[in-house]
């Protein structure tokens, strides 16, 4: 190369370090993100579509995508009272496994996984899923024999899953303590390697860009406060932006579920609660397993910034607030103190509650109603997260199809008239 050459190359290199320096930076401050390329348009509703979802969490704007882009249906909305991913979407500690006990558990849980696996691409959008395993362990005898049954029962349904005894946890998982004579001894657990954590809010933002770029109308601080209905069909809907005509409304709302159902005059079997977690100040990487114990309600992760993640079970009241509180993370983090005793040099940075929909059985409810076009996705409690790319497939092929699919069709309402109960409780209503 001739000096000449250098010389340009370093000229430019010395150009660019300016275009970055400190008075480009401060130059810039004032503009906050007036030059960042939106990754989503904001509409303001038209007065009428061929759909209408509510709920601008993972799960609503999952359906909006699926509709556009395998059902073709471009003019719909998805009505959001806050913003994207405020509710649950982004306030859930990640973890995503489809090691379920029951056939229709395996069925719409594994769908969803193997969606996770492609998500990213799928998208064009990197949603950070990390398929670092999930380790469920056990402190009793009694729970060690059942473990094993569920185990038995997962394989069945062609999903990993394997038996660790504690040396091998111990392997897999350095920082746990598996000393006999601590409160909560572990005796073994079970692995599904398969299963891991994903970036919350980015599986927001990826769905919201690519339903956006379909055409989707994405309207962000909108309420619907009425669903409109002629005798058993409905017509449109009622919002703090206006009212809109749409012949298919697919509810999806969470811990909202039965405000929106009794707009409708309709009851769902859904209690809705907080549910708690906290995050410790970031470290260097320790823990590359998630870990879940379902006796005491504690699960811990390390997320890609450091922080641990700590979940923790369901307030004891019904309630919408918003909140964290504490007696029920106490408990929790007395148990994880004595499985993972580092966490006790650690600080605790935050805490917060997010108001999760949970039905008797623990099972969620994707199903049309007895009013015509109106349609509910709900109730998948502490555990939704997880399902998000699934839940909104077959929710999308609910809504076009209008008559459920072979995996959506055990999560009808009408099973809590004839008793066909999924019941999950030990797999979803206690750890996620
Ligand atoms: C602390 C915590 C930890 C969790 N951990 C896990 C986990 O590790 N793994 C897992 O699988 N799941 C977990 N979950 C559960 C999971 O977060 C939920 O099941 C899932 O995110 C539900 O997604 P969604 O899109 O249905 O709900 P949301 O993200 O809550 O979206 C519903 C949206 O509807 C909007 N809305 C409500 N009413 C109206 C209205 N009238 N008009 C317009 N919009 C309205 C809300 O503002 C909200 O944005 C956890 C939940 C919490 C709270």
């Amino acid at each position: 190369m001739a000096k000449s050459d250098l010389d340009r190359g370093s000229r430019a290199f010395t150009r660019k370090l300016k275009r970055y320096s400190i008075f480009s930076i401060a130059r810039h401050a004032g503009n906050y993100h007036q030059e960042w390329q939106q990754a989503w348009s904001h509409a303001e509703p038209k007065t009428a579509y061929d759909a209408v979802i509510i709920g601008g969490g993972g799960h609503g704007l999952a359906t909006a995508y699926y509709l556009a882009n395998i059902y073709g249906m471009t003019n719909i909305a998805l009505i959001e009272k806050g913003w994207l991913g405020g509710g649950n979407t982004g306030r859930n500690t990640t973890i995503i496994r489809s090691n379920y006990m029951w056939d229709e558990s395996a069925a719409i849980y594994e769908h969803a996984l193997k969606l996770w696996e492609g998500l990213s691409q799928d998208l064009n959008f990197n949603v950070m899923f990390s398929q670092r395993g999930v380790l469920t362990i056990s402190h009793s005898e009694h729970e060690l024999r059942e473990m094993s049954r569920r185990v038995h029962a997962i394989r069945l349904n062609g999903i990993d899953s394997d038996m660790l005894s504690p040396a091998a946890i111990k392997k897999l998982v350095p920082m746990i303590n598996i000393e006999p004579n601590i409160r909560y001894p572990v005796l073994g657990g079970f692995l599904q390697k398969r299963a891991g954590t994903a970036r919350h809010d980015a599986v927001a933002w990826g769905y919201a860009r690519a339903a956006d770029e379909l055409g989707v109308d994405i309207i962000q601080n909108c309420e619907v406060v009425g669903l409109r209905r002629n005798k058993d069909k409905i017509i449109g809907i009622e919002t703090t932006k206006g009212n809109i005509k749409t012949p298919k409304v697919g509810c999806v709302v969470a811990g909202h579920s039965s405000v929106l159902a009794d707009m409708a005059n309709i009851k769902l079997p859904i209690a809705s609660r907080p549910l708690q977690a906290i995050v410790s100040e970031p470290i260097k990487p320790i823990l590359d397993t998630v870990i879940m114990s379902n006796a005491v309600h504690m699960y811990i992760s390390q997320s890609d910034k450091g922080e641990m993640v700590l979940g923790a079970g369901v307030d004891k009241y019904n309630s919408y607030a918003q909140t964290g509180s504490w007696p029920i993370p106490e408990h929790m983090v007395a148990a994880a103190v004595d499985l993972f005793p580092f966490l006790s040099q650690l600080r605790m940075l935050r805490q917060w509650g997010g108001i999760v929909d949970i039905c008797p059985d623990a099972s969620p409810i994707i199903s049309k109603t007895d009013i015509r076009g109106l349609y509910f996705n709900c109730g998948w409690g502490t555990g939704g997260f997880k399902a998000t790319p699934g839940s909104g497939h077959i929710f999308a092929d609910l809504i076009a199809n209008d008559r459920p699919n072979s995996i959506a069709l055990p999560y009808s309402l009408k099973r809590f008239e004839t008793g066909f109960l999924i019941d999950e409780h030990g797999a979803a209503g206690v750890a996620h």
